[in-house]
């Protein structure tokens, strides 16, 4: 399969930037990288454990019963991790995604919702909170979440067939359990949407199932591009559907519009039902990298910061969380540091190498199940 080369400038949003010389780091307020791209969205990773083998995220072959997953001693408590988000709010963070593994399985996660929706952005606007989830345990926990202050929940769904979700989740979990929890967080009041990995050749004949479902629900449909995230998915470039070829399937039956981002940083590119039932995004990380304006950290649960989804490694906060003499001016001036000298831009290096080859140098990428999606 002969890939063609995009010049940079012709890649999605690529950072058209120019880079930004060391400044000297402020106390508070909002942070730039060395490309310029603010700091305003922070994923938390609140355990490394699911209860599905996404394929593309926890293939079962590595994450099996010897699978050694971190302690619980060695994961941050709800107030560490409530104390972060009050200094990272405080650096300009508006965007709380509560992430896993799969999130809903740490134990009274709504007191955890309820300290971080307690918190305030410098104007005193609340945070934006919201949580990705497999839904598989939605159902029951929708109601606590909302009453708790969750805000939004994004529920990854790949397929509306038992058995194509089957080959994409490695576990025998029905498709109508996850329906229900989409019900539940509904009826409790949780704006939804959905995320779907497109794999070609195992699940993309669902597409257009998926698309026909959920339109009209108000639910949002993403299809996010399948990405070589981590080290053990076996990531083939073959095996990715464009998303252009996504909204193509699509408007043949239901006629698209384009539409514009509804925030600077957006992942997800937004296309409407010309016939107004609502709309679907595609996030392509691969074919139309967004590394220009991606303002996202990712906080692993144990305290480690992740600046990049295909970082190899982060910087450990939890020291200064735990120390005897820790001080919150001290956390604020190493968030600052470290995220000032960000430069990470993954996707679009990855769009100038020739398909399915990676960088020989490159270290280990951390699994997307530690630092969440
Ligand atoms: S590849 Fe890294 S820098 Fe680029 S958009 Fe994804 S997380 Fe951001």
């Amino acid at each position: 399969m002969n890939e063609t080369f995009v010049p940079l400038a012709d890649i999605g949003r690529a950072s058209t930037r120019a880079p930004v010389a060391m400044q000297r780091v402020p106390a508070t307020g909002l942070l730039h990288d060395r490309l310029g791209r603010p700091l305003t969205d922070l994923r938390i990773s609140v355990t490394d454990r699911c209860n599905f083998r996404c394929s593309y995220c926890m293939p079962k072959e590595v994450f099996d019963k010897d699978y050694r997953y971190l302690p619980h001693g060695a994961l941050l408590s709800f107030e560490e991790i409530t104390r972060l988000a009050r200094l990272f709010a405080a650096h300009g963070v508006r965007k709380l995604r509560l992430t896993g593994g799969e999130p809903l399985l740490r134990k009274n996660l709504e007191s955890l919702v309820e300290q971080l929706a307690a918190l305030r952005a410098p104007d005193g606007q609340p945070l934006d909170l919201t949580l990705t989830t497999n839904a598989s345990l939605l159902a029951r926990k929708a109601r606590a979440l909302k009453d708790a202050g969750l805000q939004r929940v994004t529920v990854s769904l790949d397929s509306l067939d038992d058995a194509v979700f089957r080959r994409m989740n490695d576990v025998d979990f029905p498709v109508t359990e996850v329906l229900a929890g989409i019900d539940a967080a509904r009826t409790a009041g949780l704006p939804v949407k959905i995320n779907m990995v497109v794999k070609r050749g195992t699940n993309d004949q669902e597409i257009l199932p998926m698309a026909r479902h959920f339109r009209g629900t108000g639910a949002v449909l993403r299809f996010i591009e399948y990405m070589d995230v981590g080290a053990t998915n076996g990531w083939r470039m073959h095996e990715v559907l464009p998303s252009a070829e996504v909204v193509a399937r699509i408007g043949a039956e239901f006629p698209l519009r384009p539409l514009q981002a509804s925030a600077p940083g957006e992942t997800a590119q937004r296309w409407a039902y010309e016939d107004g039932a609502g709309e679907i995004g595609v996030i392509s990380s691969v074919t139309q990298a967004f590394c220009g304006d991606c303002s996202r950290a990712r906080l692993s649960t144990e305290g480690k910061l992740f600046l990049c989804l295909f970082a190899s490694s982060g910087h450990d906060l939890r020291p200064l969380l735990r120390a005897p003499e820790s001080s919150d001016d001290a956390i604020l001036s190493t968030i600052g540091h470290i995220w000032q000298g960000r430069s990470d831009r993954y996707s679009e290096l990855r769009a100038l190498r020739a398909p399915d080859t990676s960088d020989p140098g490159a270290p280990r990428r951390v699994e997307m199940s530690y630092i969440g999606g």
